[in-house]
């Protein structure tokens, strides 16, 4: 019996349409497996700001460090996405809580369930058997660097930077990965151009030496980003810095059919914080129409990962493939041969992965 203390953390929009599926999901797991799980809830986002004035209000911080792990929804909100000019953002909590909690990889499996062939924009033969495990790098590259205006403000600057460091811990955590997996690996960078890339190559290359048993490939982004959708089955495991990993994993997600599916797990040394890879979605947000998988997948990721609960984290993902086999589905991966009566908004899908369960 498993005895963890997880924390809610819904932020914005969908956020917490989604986060609160998840967790009946973990509380359900928890009744059938018999283990004990605890809750908290904490703000963070357009929400904590609101309450708060801080995009992570310190109380927030405090409580995700204490937690053994952390089920997150979103931030965002349209208010900051049409005004660049607000000083206090949403995101800046998200990229607080990652740097504060030193969450340096993000884990993002890509992997297409049957019965969704049909969902995505890529033809089925291409697709099928696509099973792709991304590590992104996540507390360096352009989004932390020094960033600033000059010439009076009309020039603007980001600076990329890593450290040997920095390309080492995630590149180790990827051939470890790999090694349990299908011993491939493809690390992307443009090392024909950037100097932090270069860099990157050479870490990756140095580690190289160390597994011997993984094949490694070295990838220029722009070609990633075109094989991705050419020959998806290529791929096993990909390593890759923060920037290039944020545009080739949303690229990716439409493998999966839909952003509503993809989940992903942040982790460093500390507390793991799993969630959705998409964003707060306000065009749908209220409506009941948002897809709680991603969430629910989420969860199955924190239960594996930072729980070792592996049979449990199956259990969450065969009950989802049994839901699709049924024939439901939620309104973004249905498609023109889908039961008008078989779509299903949040709740009820959320309940027939529960029933399953
Ligand atoms: P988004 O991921 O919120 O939505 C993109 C599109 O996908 C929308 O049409 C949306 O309706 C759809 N979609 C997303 N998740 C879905 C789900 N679970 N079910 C059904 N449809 C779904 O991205 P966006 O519209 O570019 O951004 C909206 C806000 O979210 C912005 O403020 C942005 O900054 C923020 N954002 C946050 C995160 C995060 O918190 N990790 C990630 C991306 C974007």
């Amino acid at each position: 019996m498993a005895k963890k203390h997880i924390l809610i953390v819904p932020g914005d929009g969908i956020g917490q349409e989604v986060t609160a599926v998840g967790k009946k999901v973990l509380d359900k797991i928890a009744a059938r497996f018999n283990h004990e799980f605890t809750y908290d809830e904490a703000l963070i986002g357009h929400v904590a700001i609101e309450a708060t004035g801080d995009p992570l209000p310190a109380e927030s911080l405090e409580k995700m460090r204490n937690s053994d792990a952390v089920l997150f929804g979103a931030v965002g909100h349209p208010k900051y996405d049409n005004d660049p000019s607000a000083k206090v953002r949403p995101e800046q909590g998200l990229l607080k809580m990652r740097k504060e909690l030193g969450l340096y990889a993000n884990l993002r499996p890509i992997k297409l369930f049957d019965e969704l062939l049909g969902a995505s924009s890529i033809k089925p033969e291409i697709l099928k058997g696509a099973d792709i495990l991304f590590f992104r790098e996540l507390t360096g590259d352009i989004y932390f660097g020094e960033k600033g205006r000059k010439n009076n403000g009309d020039t603007a600057y980001d600076v990329a930077e890593y450290s040997r460091y920095e390309v080492q811990r995630i590149g180790r955590k990827a051939f470890d990965a790999a090694r349990t997996r299908r011993k491939k690996l493809v690390s992307v960078d443009k090392a024909n151009v950037l100097e932090s890339s270069r860099l990157w190559r050479e870490e990756i290359q140095k580690l190289a030496l160390e597994y011997p048993d993984v094949e490694v490939e070295y990838q220029f982004v722009d070609a990633t980003a075109m094989i991705l959708i050419k020959e998806p089955t290529r791929f096993d495991v990909v390593v890759t810095a923060n920037l290039f990993g944020d545009i080739l994993t949303d690229e990716a997600s439409q493998i999966a059919g839909s952003m509503g599916m993809l989940a992903s797990a942040s982790i460093g040394d500390g507390t793991g914080v799993y969630e959705p890879i998409h964003g707060s979605a306000h065009d749908i947000t209220g409506k009941g129409l948002a897809n709680p998988m991603a969430s629910v997948l989420s969860a199955a990721l924190l239960l594996d990962i930072s729980f070792g609960l592996k049979e449990e984290s199956e259990a969450i993902i065969s009950a989802i493939d049994q839901v699709l086999k049924k024939g439901f589905r939620t309104r973004d991966i249905a498609d023109k041969t889908t039961d008008p009566s078989m779509i299903l908004g949040t709740d009820a899908i959320g309940e027939e992965i529960l029933k399953l369960l």
